[in-house]
């Protein structure tokens, strides 16, 4: 299972760039089920909010949240943030005896990792104890040092849950705006990156045929703009989600497979009434291919879960 989050991947990038600038996003899409109109978190539509959601399936407010409003690493936890320990897909992986890795391209993914080791990681109470470290690997590094150790992780089966954080795009976002050239050629760069570790799957048949590729993204961002944290514009929490690989259907439509979904249009729904497709999902999701059950207490837990095949 690999499951990758491309920071800042406004899905208009992929449609302006099609099949010839993004072919590795494309091939994913066009070989698994896929929506280009998934949401973000309904909150906030900035990076380490989102992060937690997806490593958590939880929303950001409540009992049932994360409670993560802010975007950068405090130095605290989950735990100490939220007023009671926050179980993650690494949780239910390890416990049930799921090597796990987390490789990140930015600082703040500490807060996470930190979240999650052998000082603040709950007790494994699932069959053997597999200790309170819920990460095998955890490392924050560059990204063609990612790119590398991404690949040897999955290819030496260190990890049998490999999270991916790709930074490109938010960066070129942030520095010139999204969606003008210099965003396109660094979402050119991820795809470059992504079709690096799918090159490798490719020469291990073995390996390509027991993985699941999932990605999604934290938030999108304005054409020409360089923020991204107003969270009323669809601009920002329109996000894509793409599942590729084993126990996925080919050319599937993901609001097509899962009627107890409902593509939101151009709206923005809250977590009352039916969901839309969310960056969230991307725990339960992983989970429900890896035959694991969901993560307890998250919100998404209480609706049904995304059918991909
Ligand atoms: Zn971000």
């Amino acid at each position: 299972m690999l499951a990758i989050s491309v920071d800042g991947l406004n899905p208009e990038a992929l449609t302006t760039l099609g099949r010839d600038g993004t072919p590795t996003f494309w091939r994913l899409i066009d070989e698994g089920s896929a929506t280009l109109n998934a949401r973000s978190a309904y909150e906030l539509t900035i990076t380490l909010p989102n992060h937690a959601g997806m490593l958590s399936g939880r929303p950001v407010s409540g009992d049932a949240g994360t409670s993560v409003t802010f975007n950068d690493d405090t130095g605290g936890t989950l735990a100490a943030t939220h007023g009671a320990y926050v179980p993650g897909l690494f949780d239910i992986a390890h416990d049930h005896d799921v090597s796990t890795a987390l490789l990140a391209e930015k600082d703040k993914f500490a807060f996470l990792v930190r979240s999650w080791d052998r000082n603040h990681g709950a007790a494994d109470m699932t069959g053997a104890d597999d200790g309170r470290d819920k990460l095998d690997v955890a490392e924050i590094a560059p990204a063609d040092e990612l790119v590398d150790d991404v690949t040897d992780t999955l290819t030496s089966g260190d990890a049998r849950l490999v999270f991916w954080h790709i930074a490109a795009p938010d960066a070129a976002g942030h520095a010139a705006g999204w969606l003008g050239p210099e965003y396109l050629a660094a979402v050119g760069d991820a795809d470059e990156q992504i079709g690096s570790v799918l090159d490798a799957l490719d020469a291990d048949p073995a390996l390509a045929a027991r993985t699941t590729v999932l990605l999604t993204a934290d938030h999108g961002g304005p054409r020409g703009a360089e923020q991204h944290d107003d969270a009323t514009r669809l601009a920002n929490y329109r996000i894509p989600f793409i599942a590729w690989g084993r126990g996925v259907r080919a050319g599937g439509d993901l609001y097509a497979l899962n009627p107890d979904r409902a593509d939101p249009g151009t709206s923005r729904p809250d977590y009352t009434g039916t969901q839309p497709i969310r960056n969230m999902d991307l725990a339960d999701v992983a989970l429900g291919l890896l035959g694991l059950p969901a993560v307890p207490g998250a919100a998404t837990s209480a609706l049904p879960p995304v059918i991909l095949h």
